[in-house]
C-alpha cells in the first residue's frame, strides 16, 4: 500500500455552497464512468471525463488511454477514500484521496493511492489528475510538482538545477527551447509506473514522451548529482523529441542513446569511460545486439534493456566524435521527421547505416579508444 496522507496539507477556505453541493454524488459517479470507459477500452469516452486544462496532463492521459485500448485491463476500479475537500475557485475544485485498483490479464492486482483533484467545467465534474503542490522558478521558466511535503526541498532543487541542465542540453542538441518545463516528482515507483500506463511494470527512475511533463522518481534524500543525471536524461528526450513531429517513432536505442549522452557530463567522466570499457568488452565477447533488436520499445527482449541505453549511448558518442555535433543532430532530427535510420545515415553522413555499423564495430576492437571529445 502506498498511503499518501492528505493530512493538513490543503488549505481550506469556505466554499461556495451551490457548486460544492453536487460534488459528493457527482464525483463518485464520475469515477464509475471513468472505470467503465477503461474496462470497455473506450479512450474517447474516458478522455471526455478528464480536465484537459493542463496540456501535459492531457497528453499523458491521452497516451495512458491509448495503452488501455491496446492492452485492456482485466479489472479496474476507482474509489474515493474519505470525503472531498474544496478549494477556492467558487467550489469548482475538490480534492479527495483516490484509490486506483487494477489487474492486467494474468498479472497480480496493483493498487495506487494519491490525492486527486476534480474540477467542475461547463457544469460537469472532471478528473484533473494528482492534486500536486508546486514550486515555480522566479522567472516562471520551470515548474516542479510534488505531492508529499517531504519532497518539497527536492522539488526546489529541481527548480534550481534545471536552468543549467536545460542550457547544457539545448547547446548539445542545438535546440533553443524556452517553453515552461513541468517536472513531476514522484515518491513511489508504483505511482510513477501507473501514471504512464496501466500495463507498465518495468523499473524506472524517470520518464518523458513528446508533449508530456518530465517525470522523475525521487526521495527526500536524492542528492543533487543524481537529480541532475535524471533531469539531463529526461530533458535530453524533450530536446530530441522537439526536433520533429514523428519523434515517437525513432528507434528506441537512438532516443535512449541521445538521452544518456545528454546526461553524460553529470554522470562524471567515469560514466563515459565505463560505458566505453563495457561496450568494448561486450564487443570482444560477441555480446552486443543487432540494432533492430534494440529499436522497438514494445518488442525488446528484457536482457537487451541495458544495451538499448548503453550500446545506444556508445554509438551516439561515436557518431558525435566522428561527424561532429551538428551532423549528429541532423541525423537525429531526420529520424524524428520519419526517416529510417538508414535514410537518416545516408542523408546526414553520406553512407548506408550498415557501413556505419560495421565501422563502429571495427572501432570497438581497435587497440585505442575512439574519439572521446569533451563536448558532444
Ligand atoms: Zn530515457
Amino acid at each position: 500500500m502506498h498511503a499518501i496522507l492528505l493530512a493538513a496539507a490543503i488549505v481550506l477556505v469556505q466554499p461556495a455552497p451551490a457548486a460544492r453541493d453536487d460534488a459528493p454524488t457527482a464525483v463518485p459517479l464520475l469515477l464509475d464512468r471513468m472505470a467503465e470507459a477503461v474496462l470497455s477500452a473506450d479512450a474517447e469516452r474516458y478522455l471526455a471525463l478528464i480536465d484537459p486544462t493542463e496540456p501535459e496532463f492531457a497528453k499523458e492521459q491521452e497516451n495512458w488511454a491509448k495503452d488501455f485500448v491496446e492492452r485492456p485491463a482485466a479489472a479496474f476500479t476507482l474509489e474515493l477514500d474519505g470525503g472531498l475537500l474544496f478549494e477556492m475557485d467558487g467550489g469548482n475544485a475538490a480534492i479527495g484521496t483516490l484509490t486506483m485498483r487494477w489487474r492486467m490479464p494474468e498479472r497480480p492486482e496493483r493498487t495506487v493511492q494519491h490525492p486527486a483533484r476534480f474540477t467542475k467545467r461547463d457544469g460537469a465534474w472532471r478528473y484533473g489528475g494528482e492534486a500536486w503542490k508546486r514550486v515555480e522558478a522566479p522567472d516562471g521558466s520551470n515548474v516542479a510538482l510534488y505531492l508529499d511535503d517531504a519532497l518539497r526541498d527536492v522539488a526546489a532543487s529541481v527548480i534550481e538545477l534545471l536552468p543549467e541542465v536545460r542550457e547544457h542540453v539545448n547547446a548539445g542538441f542545438e535546440t533553443p527551447l524556452d517553453h515552461v518545463q513541468v517536472v513531476k516528482v514522484y515518491a513511489e515507483m508504483e505511482h510513477l509506473q501507473a501514471s504512464i500506463f496501466l500495463s507498465y511494470e518495468d523499473a524506472l527512475g524517470g520518464w518523458n514522451e513528446p508533449g508530456e511533463s518530465i517525470k522523475i522518481l525521487a526521495s527526500p534524500r536524492s542528492p543533487a548529482r543524481q537529480l541532475r543525471v535524471l533531469l539531463a536524461h529526461e530533458y535530453g528526450h524533450v530536446a530530441t523529441f522537439s526536433m520533429g513531429d514523428r519523434a515517437t517513432e525513432i528507434p528506441w536505442w537512438v532516443a535512449e542513446g541521445a538521452a544518456e549522452l545528454a546526461s553524460e557530463r553529470y554522470s562524471g567522466r567515469t560514466g563515459a569511460e565505463a560505458v566505453d570499457r563495457m561496450i568494448r568488452q561486450l564487443a570482444e565477447q560477441g555480446g552486443l545486439a543487432d540494432w533492430d533488436q534494440l529499436s522497438d520499445f514494445r518488442n525488446t527482449r528484457p536482457e537487451h534493456g541495458m544495451l538499448v541505453y548503453k550500446q545506444g549511448q556508445h554509438m551516439l558518442g561515436y557518431v558525435s566524435g566522428r561527424f561532429g555535433r551538428t551532423a549528429r543532430n541532423q541525423w537525429i532530427a531526420r529520424m524524428t521527421r520519419g526517416e529510417t535510420v538508414d535514410e537518416a545515415t545516408r542523408g546526414a553522413f553520406g553512407m548506408p547505416f550498415a557501413d556505419l555499423d560495421r565501422e563502429w564495430r571495427a572501432s570497438l576492437l581497435a587497440a585505442t579508444p575512439g574519439d572521446e571529445s569533451e563536448e558532444r
